[in-house]
């Protein structure tokens, strides 16, 4: 069955130009609740473990380098069939094929710089929440 728990993160992209609030608030409109929150910045060191399955490739440093721009902020969300749910929240991507209304549709500059993280598996989501918040298994 699936989950009811999953991981978000407000890139710094996002984050740093002030949206992080709208995001939180469409998000609770599509019926997402935020069980826990933390603002960060990220090391390189932490980014490059929670991306390290894109390890091999091209953009992988890009990537590691836009995540340590700035401060982001990681969350824990609660919804019925999180994952699916947040997934199609979030919408593609790239913005240029996200749906009207998804987050990166509205809220995304580019296919690197776009807005929010969501986890694909209820596998990663319970892997990338113990990454961000150590009592993760108690909330
Ligand atoms: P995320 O894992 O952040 O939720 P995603 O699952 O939609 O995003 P992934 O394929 O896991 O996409 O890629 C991780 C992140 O790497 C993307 O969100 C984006 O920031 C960046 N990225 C992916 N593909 C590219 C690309 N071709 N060029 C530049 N950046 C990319
Ligand atoms: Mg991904």
């Amino acid at each position: 069955m699936a989950g009811n728990r999953t991981l978000t993160i407000i890139k710094p992209d996002a984050f740093g130009a002030g949206k992080a609030g709208k995001i939180i608030a469409h998000l609770e409109a599509g019926g997402f609740r935020v069980v826990a929150a933390r603002v960060m910045h990220l090391s390189t060191a932490q980014a490059e473990e929670f991306y390290g399955v894109h390890r091999e490739r091209p953009f992988f440093r890009s990537l590691v380098t836009f995540m340590t721009s700035g401060k982001c902020m990681p969350m824990i969300l609660e919804k019925a069939d999180a994952v699916a749910e947040l997934r199609r929240a979030i919408g593609s991507t790239d913005p240029a094929e996200a749906a009207e209304g998804t987050v990166r549709k509205l809220y995304a500059e580019s296919k690197e710089r776009n807005a929010i993280h969501a986890s694909d598996s209820d596998e990663n989501a319970t892997r990338e929440s113990r990454f961000f918040f150590a009592e993760a298994g108690t909330l």
